[in-house]
């Protein structure tokens, strides 16, 4: 059942410890670590603050504390302890989520605040599915190809070894991979449920290609972490360790090379010095305090929607319209995926709940098809709601009453998929500052979404597919829901400021000392889910500040041409010596 390739496993090691700084039974937190975790003075300027320590944000803290830099990153929410803190329970796991106002227009407003995002050390993927296939080369290039979306400043193969990088460390389990840019995983694929069971039966007799995995789900034991048992609540956060998060897969390491994690602590404001130009650290919120910690080099990975809003926050005489605003590209271009949801119900008990939701999936409908209407596409992927999201489901296909009691005392009997649609980015998707004012006084994200005609053509083209699939192996009845999922974009990288925020690099055109590594800065999604290539794109722009640290020629790879360049680009940053702690 089990294939760890023994080499890949020994270099996964040297370059990020993390699995094995977990305790030695597998499944408890390195309580020693945390207690001896470095810890740096607000006035002390530290090389590099980072906003946020989920997915972008643990890899650039984790890469860059290797490389010796003193590296202090701040979160907002909690620094978890699974084991006190996760409960294996629907209802009881509101509280990783990122549950502060936000306000949603739009012709299609995108409904926020259950579980859209998270908060915390580890960030949105404590909660995560674990799904983590790759984007396609396609991806980089969609208005090439295709006239619609927009073109990467960098290809599909600057992210490459990141990707494999990425992989060995989280580690993802999976049949080799056949689209894209073939390639396969460093776990095997890991047996499938009644769930993945009917879906490669439905696929099969369709003649369509289904695979099982890719899933950040260790398959086999993996350093101290423990082998997955198949509890099914993933996205109640994984108590046993065996669904990678930052919190088990990137933090211990940076610990472990004098990181300071400064939880609970809410970043406010970026500031610049309007003189300069350039960023000198952030104002932060700590148990009620006011506090500003300085730094050589600013870092904001808080995820698409906080973000840009810390961006408009920050204005000043400087940038009068937000930070990094000139040109009005703050907050646009943000994306969710079209996941229609569909049901289908089967004589024989299916159990969809004993098991990682994230099993088996195609990507055979993800390059545009010429034979089609619309262009671009989306991919299919097992989802297994737990009994109140299979409530949610029921009940938004107009439900109620007897007929609910009776489609919820039927759950063991039904089968669930899901789509991922690739919807395009549109300009005036965008945050905005609302009216309104959280609890530290500050404007909340108002998020503005409308829907596309080809947006709306993947979903219709996605449903059919899963029905079939569900009627191909047997289902009496199929039923589906129209939702969202995976926020990204608000801050895109480009060729230049006039039409995103950031560089190659991940380098903001405006402030040469402040960078952005987490989902804002996707041009474009794709129909996969995006953790692994926000990490990948986080590790790449890591490399590029660490090699522009030494050589201050960390030029970012540009498929065009563009200006692209890593670095401070204007004076070379000088970095304490390697500090490991913990070895
Ligand atoms: C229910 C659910 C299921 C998902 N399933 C999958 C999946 O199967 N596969 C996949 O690839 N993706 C999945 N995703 C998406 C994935 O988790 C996110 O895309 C990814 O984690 C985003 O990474 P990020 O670095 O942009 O932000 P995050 O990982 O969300 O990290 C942002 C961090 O910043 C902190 N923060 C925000 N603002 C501030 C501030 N002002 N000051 C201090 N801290 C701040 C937050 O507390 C948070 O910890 C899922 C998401 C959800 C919600
Ligand atoms: S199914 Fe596996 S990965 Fe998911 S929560 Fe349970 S043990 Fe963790």
């Amino acid at each position: 059942m089990r294939a760890v390739k023994g080499l890949a496993t020994r270099s996964v090691r040297s370059r990020n410890a993390s699995a094995w700084l977990v305790p030695a039974n597998g499944h408890d937190v390195n309580h020693q670590l945390r207690a001896d975790m470095r810890t740096f003075g607000d006035d002390e300027e530290v090389d590099l603050v980072i906003v946020g320590c989920g997915a972008g944000g643990s890899t650039l803290m984790q890469r860059l504390a290797r490389e010796g830099w003193r590296v202090v990153t701040l979160d907002a929410g909690p620094f978890w302890d699974p084991e006190r803190d996760w409960v294996s329970d629907e209802a009881g796991s509101h509280h990783l989520y990122w549950n502060e106002p936000r306000v949603i227009a739009g012709d299609d407003p995108v409904p926020l605040g259950s579980n859209n995002s998270g908060r915390g050390v580890g960030g949105s993927m404590v909660h995560y599915a674990g799904y983590t296939p790759r984007f396609h080369p396609s991806d980089f290039r969609t208005m090439s190809t295709d006239g619609v979306g927009a073109d990467w400043p960098i290809a599909y193969a600057d992210l490459r070894p990141h990707y494999e990088d990425i992989e060995g460390e989280l580690p993802v389990a999976g049949e080799d991979w056949p689209w894209g840019d073939p390639h396969s995983y460093p776990h095997s694929a890991h047996p499938v449920s009644g769930n993945g069971e009917l879906f490669l039966r439905g696929a099969d007799a369709l003649g369509i290609e289904a695979r099982v995995g890719p899933v950040a789900i260790a398959n086999g034991r993996f350093g101290h972490r423990a082998h997955c048992i198949y509890r099914g609540f993933c996205l109640q956060g994984c108590k046993v360790n065996a669904k990678a998060s930052p919190l088990i897969t990137h933090v211990p390491d940076a610990l472990a090379h004098g990181a300071e994690i400064r939880a609970d602590s809410m970043v406010t404001r970026v500031e610049v010095d309007d003189r300069t130009g350039r960023a000198t650290g952030v104002h932060f919120v700590r148990r009620g305090r006011e506090r500003f910690q300085r730094a050589r080099t600013v870092a904001i990975a808080g995820y698409s929607i906080e973000t840009p809003r810390l961006l408009l926050n920050s204005a000043s005489s400087r940038f009068p319209g937000g930070l990094c605003n000139d040109f009005d590209q703050v907050g646009r271009y943000l994306m969710v995926q079209g996941a229609p949801q569909t049901a289908g119900r089967f004589d024989a008990e299916v159990r969809m709940w004993k098991a990682p939701p994230p099993e088996v999936s195609t990507e055979a409908f993800y390059e545009t098809d010429p034979a089609k209407p619309y262009k671009r596409g989306f991919s299919i992927q097992t989802v297994s709601p737990l009994p109140i999201t299979w409530a949610e489901h029921v009940s938004a296909q107009g439900y109620f009453g007897d007929d609910l009691r009776r489609y919820l005392s039927d759950y063991p009997h039904w089968a669930c998929l899901g789509a991922l649609c690739e919807f395009l980015p549109r300009p005036d998707n965008r945050v905005t500052l609302a009216e309104e004012k959280d609890r530290h006084g500050l404007p909340v994200a108002q998020f503005t979404y409308s829907q596309g005609d080809n947006d709306r053509m993947l979903m219709r083209a996605a449903q059919d597919v899963m029905e079939s699939i569900l009627r191909a192996a047997g289902a009496d009845e199929v039923i589906t829901i129209d939702r969202f999922a995976h926020l990204v974009g608000g801050a895109r990288m480009a060729t230049d400021e006039r039409h995103g925020v950031v560089d190659g690099s991940c380098r903001t055109f405006a402030v040469p000392n402040l960078y952005i590594t987490d989902g804002s800065v996707l041009p474009t999604q794709g129909s996969a889910n995006p953790a692994l290539t926000i990490m990948a794109v986080a590790a790449r722009a890591a490399d590029l500040l660490a090699r522009g640290a030494r050589g201050g020629d960390a030029r970012g790879g540009d498929a065009r041409g563009g200006d692209a360049r890593g670095g401070d680009g204007q004076e070379p940053v000088t970095h304490a010596g390697k500090r490991a702690k913990h070895g």
